[in-house]
């Protein structure tokens, strides 16, 4: 057994400790970061990154074959084309490099800043020791400060358990085929983005979502525009509908509606995208005792938890469960640990869901922020940019205070509407009023000017609609 002491130990190389780990590492406090699997967690290697990789290409492929049906907006430009087909293994073989070069230039960060990375699986011994068993010798590390950021796991159906034909999104990512028939379960985050991306990549289809509609998170006024979208393309919904199990054959899933009907829905795979769970087991947590809400670690607003010294960030900590939240505890952490006086008290996490059309929430929705505050919607129908890019559908959506015209939230649906969020996000943390949005230039033709339009109509005087 070797031993080792440090100042900063981090378990978990996902976006939250890889992060804490670089950041600490620039402020030159001694850090060791373990991790079982690959640098970078569920984001770089199975998550954000793989599935935009995805769904970009499912989009270009999408793009390219309307063209050559000579059904789609390409003949109205005079475009044409011929026969494309996609190759399935390149395609992966193509997002896989990307992965590789930034998990790659994760590494390289860490090493830059000094930072000791472990490979192997850690288990707590207690709350200033744990144990690292990776290919060789167990490691014994000691530490006066603990991270834990171990992230998240897929929710496994009981009756359908991953495997064969039944998958999570990590095999979704990388399929040797597309399969013809995919029966999605869930129309969440991952069930929709990835739904879409492999109805675009020619697959038939189904979604299977227990509620009585699509990103439930997401209020109706935003969703409407992605459930059109995806009828026109075909995603057959079956929404207020319970999966009960593979059928005996193993050939389709079996299903009950919301008049207890049951029936089949034939699937050569079916993506299982329920939502994800804190992974709080098998590194024996339990021994520090430490407090929880819920399945996930408590933690206060220094993302300390219940024990001295020991933190928690990420999807180990709470919703929303998304790679820039546990970035953002990260660097706090690494900033406590350092001796700052830190606080993790955002004014608004964004949140982007990629599907076609895209949906940004940042801040409150109307329904939450309540009476007193006022909305307004401004659609991209009416903006000349969002013509020049057949991506008509949608809207920008403001939330202000009535009062002081404070801006508390953001919302938009529409192609690329992902790239405002920055705005969004900027505006609400620097308390813009609605008259700050109003009087700067935006440039023109942008999809931004939907940004300045809507804060102009929340104000009374929209200029183009
Ligand atoms: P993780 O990224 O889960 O990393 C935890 C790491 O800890 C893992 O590498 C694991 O191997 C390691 N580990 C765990 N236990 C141990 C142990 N005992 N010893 C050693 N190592 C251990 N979020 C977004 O913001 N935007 C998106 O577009 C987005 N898309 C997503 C798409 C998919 C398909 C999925 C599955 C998730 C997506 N997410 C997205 C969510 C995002 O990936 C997570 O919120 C984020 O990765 C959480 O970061 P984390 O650091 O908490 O944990
Ligand atoms: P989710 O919570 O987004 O959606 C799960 C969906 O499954 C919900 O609509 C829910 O009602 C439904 N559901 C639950 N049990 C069901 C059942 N038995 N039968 C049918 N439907 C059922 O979860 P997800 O899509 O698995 O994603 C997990 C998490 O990963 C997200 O919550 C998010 O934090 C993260 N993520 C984020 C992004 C992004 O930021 N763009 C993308 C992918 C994943």
């Amino acid at each position: 057994m070797q031993n080792q002491t440090t100042t900063l130990l981090v378990i978990g190389a996902g976006p939250g400790g890889y992060v804490a780990a670089i950041r600490a590492g620039q402020l030159g406090v001694p850090t060791v970061l373990v991790e079982a699997d690959r640098l970078g967690g569920t984001c770089l290697n199975i998550g954000c990154i793989p599935s935009k990789a995805l769904i970009h290409a499912a989009d270009e492929f999408d793009r390219v074959r309307h063209l050559a049906e000579g059904d789609g907006s390409g003949v109205a430009m005079g475009i044409r084309t011929k026969s494309p087909r996609i190759d399935i293994a390149q395609t992966v073989g193509w997002k896989d490099a990307i992965v590789t070069r930034l998990t790659g230039g994760v590494g390289a960060l860490l090493k830059k800043h000094g930072v000791t990375v472990l490979k192997g699986w850690a288990r707590i011994l207690d709350g200033k020791t744990v144990e690292v068993q990776g290919e060789g010798e167990p490691v014994r590390v000691s530490c006066q400060h603990l991270l834990l950021a171990c992230g998240s796991e897929p929710v496994e159906l009981p009756f359908m358990p991953f495997g064969g034909k039944v998958w999570s999104a990590t095999e979704a990512l990388s399929p040797a085929s597309v399969p013809q028939r995919l029966v999605v379960v869930g129309a969440g985050y991952i069930g929709l983005e990835l739904g879409t991306a492999y109805r675009k990549l020619g697959a038939e289809v189904s979604v299977v979502e227990a509620l009585d509609r699509i990103l439930p998170n997401y209020d109706e006024e935003l969703t409407r525009p992605v459930a059109a979208a995806l009828k026109r393309l075909g995603v057959h919904l079956h929404l207020a509908t319970k999966v009960l199990g593979m059928n005996a054959a193993g050939d389709a899933v079996l299903v009950r509606n919301a008049d207890d009907a049951e029936s089949e829905i034939a699937a050569d795979a079916v993506l299982v995208a329920v939502g994800r769970r804190p992974r709080v087991s098998g590194w024996e947590l339990e021994r520090l005792q430490l407090d929880m809400q819920g399945a996930f670690i408590k933690v206060d607003d220094r993302c300390a938890t219940s024990m001295r010294a020991v933190y928690a960030i990420g999807d180990l900590t709470g919703e929303p469960m998304l790679a820039h939240r546990a970035m953002a505890q990260g660097e706090m952490v690494a900033e406590l640990v350092a001796g700052k006086v830190r606080r993790f008290d955002p004014v608004a996490i964004p949140a982007v869901c990629f599907t076609d059309p895209e949906v940004v929430v940042v801040g409150k929705c109307p329904p939450e922020a309540g009476p007193e505050c006022l909305s307004a919607t401004f659609p991209f129908a009416a903006n000349g940019r969002a013509l020049t890019l057949s991506a008509a559908e949608g809207f920008v959506r403001v939330v202000a205070r009535r009062d002081d015209h404070r801006i508390v939230g953001w919302q938009a649906v529409g192609r690329g509407v992902a790239e405002l969020c920055t705005a969004f996000s900027h505006s609400i943390e620097m308390g813009a009023l609605l008259e700050d949005v109003a009087g700067t230039i935006h440039a023109h033709p942008t999809l931004g000017e939907a940004v300045q339009e809507a804060a102009l109509r929340a104000l009374g005087h929209a200029l183009h609609v």
